[in-house]
């Protein structure tokens, strides 16, 4: 009959840590998933023209 569909995982796979790179300045954010590392990127090339890269980090021991 009915199968109960369970939203059971959301995002959790999809939710990676980026660390969001600049090779012309210091600049260096940490963005939860790859949309965000994008954004981000994109925010901070559109206002400086600086080339970024976004690298991502292995999930760690986070203390849950
Ligand atoms: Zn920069």
């Amino acid at each position: 009959m009915a199968t109960k569909e369970t939203a059971a995982v959301p995002t959790r796979e999809a939710t990676k840590r980026f660390l969001v790179d600049c090779d012309s300045c210091s600049y260096e954010r940490t963005a939860d998933g790859r949309e965000e590392a994008t954004r981000i990127g994109a925010d901070h090339r559109r206002a400086t023209g600086h080339e970024l890269v976004a690298l991502e980090v292995p999930q760690s021991v986070e203390t849950a």
